[in-house]
């Protein structure tokens, strides 16, 4: 039995776990708390932050390879774990483009693929905007879910971010006045295979991805741009699942935003609506294992994202009774508490037998309800 050693140990580990189980694979983790999701699906912790190489070194141990759940590990010091043979996949090299923003964007560059324009904003040097306003600021490094993704309006606010942060460590970026988001998930296998999910739309509310609808309603020249810029990013090297987020322009020009070195909530509704999870494809690629072609289960599906909205150490048992009981929905609650505004606290994915074009109105209803029933009014 092979056993994958997972730096992270928060939903997305969680969700390996059933798919680790079905290929007879044992998960260890590394992550600090006893109560991280996926402690209870491990067949073994080891309690430390994820930047302990030392606690890696331990994983190491007991694993065959080590891949990862999030992106903000210390790779210069994994880096001797690498030369004296511990296997990273993707591995270490692949990675490193990907873990800062600025970094990211200079590597799209340089694979030629579309973007908006960008530099990286030190004080006192350059800390104005070459494109006017509205501008995007991140934060290059540990930004999630929107946190440390700001869109600016004036001068004068983004110098007040730049009293926030320290000064090399902020990415400007043009702002897009995207008509639609979309993404999709990539995955590429030890022996070359390459696996393209469908492209989906996702919705953002104050930069944070409310839903997702599988599939995105788009042109067949929009999807091959997708595809061609998916096979452009796992390249040759690339062994896991990446997910894509990308932004749609009125011209049907797709812009890369951002790429997560891992599975990705765009990617939550392959769970039940796909013959194959990202987290079934993402193990099957590490542990040398052919891929599946993924392919919808229903003509369409939306995954609801269920998000914290109060500070709180409820269970939400009721709303949770009351979602339980949506026909063709399934409930992926995560078990993390406290809640907070804006934290993933689970996920919803509803399936719809309507094949007709656009949305369904059954699908559009029934998320009404599940976004009236969690947040109410
Ligand atoms: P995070 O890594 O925290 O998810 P992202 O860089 O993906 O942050 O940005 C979150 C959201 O902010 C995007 O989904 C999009 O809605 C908005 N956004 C990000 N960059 C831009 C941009 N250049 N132009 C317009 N909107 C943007």
């Amino acid at each position: 039995m092979k056993c994958v050693g997972i730096i992270g140990g928060g939903q997305l580990a969680s969700m390996m776990g059933n798919a680790a189980q079905k290929l007879g694979i044992d998960l260890m983790i590394q992550t600090p708390n006893s109560f991280d999701p996926a402690v209870e699906i491990a067949t073994g912790t080891i309690f430390a932050e994820v930047d302990d190489v030392t606690a890696t070194e331990n994983l190491a141990n007991y694993c065959d390879l080590i891949t990862f759940e999030n992106e903000f590990i210390n790779l210069k010091a994994l880096e001797p774990l690498e030369q004296r043979g511990v296997i990273f996949y993707p591995s270490l090299k692949s990675l490193a483009p990907l873990l800062d923003k600025y970094e990211q964007r200079c590597y799209h560059r340089d694979l030629g693929l579309p973007i908006p324009r960008f530099k990286a904003l030190e004080k006192e040097k350059n800390f104005t905007s070459d494109w006017g306003f509205p501008v995007v600021v991140k934060v290059r490094r540990h930004g999630y879910d929107g946190q440390g993704t700001f869109i600016v309006k004036n001068q004068a606010d983004l110098e007040s971010i730049g009293t926030k942060f320290s000064t090399d460590l902020l990415l400007l970026e043009e702002f897009i006045p995207f008509e639609r988001e979309l993404a999709t998930i990539a995955c590429r296998n030890i022996e070359g295979e390459i696996a393209i999910y469908p492209v989906v739309e996702t919705y953002q509310e104050q930069q944070v991805c409310q839903k997702v609808i599988a599939p995105a309603d788009i042109s067949e020249d929009v999807k091959s741009q997708v595809e061609n810029i998916a096979h452009r990013l796992l390249g040759d090297s690339w062994i896991g699942v990446m997910g894509i987020e990308l932004f749609l322009t009125s011209e049907n020009q797709v812009l890369v935003n951002e790429i997560a070195p891992r599975t990705h909530n765009s990617g939550h509704y392959t769970i039940d609506a796909c013959n194959i999870s990202q987290f079934e494809m993402h193990l099957r690629a590490v542990t040398d294992l052919p891929l599946i072609t993924p392919k919808l289960k229903s003509p369409q599906a939306v995954m609801i994202n269920l998000l914290g909205y109060e500070y709180s150490e409820s269970d939400y048992e009721e709303k949770l009774q009351l979602l339980r009981e949506i026909p063709q929905a399934y409930l992926h609650w995560y078990g993390k508490t406290p809640s907070r505004p804006g934290r993933k606290l689970g996920h919803i994915t509803v399936l719809s037998e309507d094949s007709s074009e656009g949305l369904s109105q059954d699908l559009l209803e029934i998320t009404k309800k599940i976004e009236y029933i969690w947040y109410g009014n």
